[in-house]
């Protein structure tokens, strides 16, 4: 059973055995907290990044998909990069910020992690509305049958957290 936990305040600062960044397919950093990442994590992780652009990520990561680096200085074994999608009006793109949570589950299956923490992907520069990303997450997870034994959101300010409490009640 994995255990869902809440917490608010700025990823970088948590520790857990992989950290997921929101990241654009580039890999090579942006703004919001895959800036943050990048800041507090330092170089370590972009030149990780920069040979996975080398190597089988050419034309970078697509959305949904996930993928593991070093955490850096990073209270943390590892980042997993994933990158959401942009919210649209036009077209329901849920399966995809699905997709991101369950992708990043795999890996961290796949590196042994057994704690997660994850920010609300998507939810940020690319416009997913929160209670709508609050519940793709904790739905997700919670039918993702992932061997983390802890996933633990970490929310940035208190409508975020509001939010994914709402989605745990
Ligand atoms: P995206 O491009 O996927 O929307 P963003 O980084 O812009 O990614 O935002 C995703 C969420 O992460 C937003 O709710 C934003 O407020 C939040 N966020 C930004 N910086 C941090 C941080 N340091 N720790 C936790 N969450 C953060």
């Amino acid at each position: 059973m994995t255990t869902l936990r809440l917490v608010q305040g700025d990823i970088t600062r948590e520790s857990a055995d992989a950290i997921v960044n929101a990241a654009n397919s580039s890999l090579l950093g942006g703004g919001g907290v895959d800036g943050a990442i990048h800041r507090r994590g330092g170089p370590a992780i972009l030149a990780d990044c920069r040979r996975l652009r080398a190597g089988h990520y050419g034309k970078g990561l697509p959305t949904g998909r996930a993928v593991a680096t070093t955490a850096g200085d990073l209270d943390a074994r590892w980042v997993i990069h994933t990158v959401g999608p942009r919210y649209s009006h036009e077209e329901d793109r849920s399966a995809l910020l699905a997709s991101c949570y369950r992708e990043s589950l795999r890996v961290a299956d796949e590196l042994g992690a057994r704690t997660v923490a994850f920010p609300a992907v998507s939810a940020g520069i690319y416009g997913w509305p929160m209670d709508d990303a609050a519940r793709i997450a904790v739905e997700t997870v919670r039918e993702s049958g992932t061997a983390v034994e802890e996933v633990r959101f970490v929310l940035f300010d208190e409508k975020a957290y509001d939010a994914f409490a709402r989605q745990l009640d």
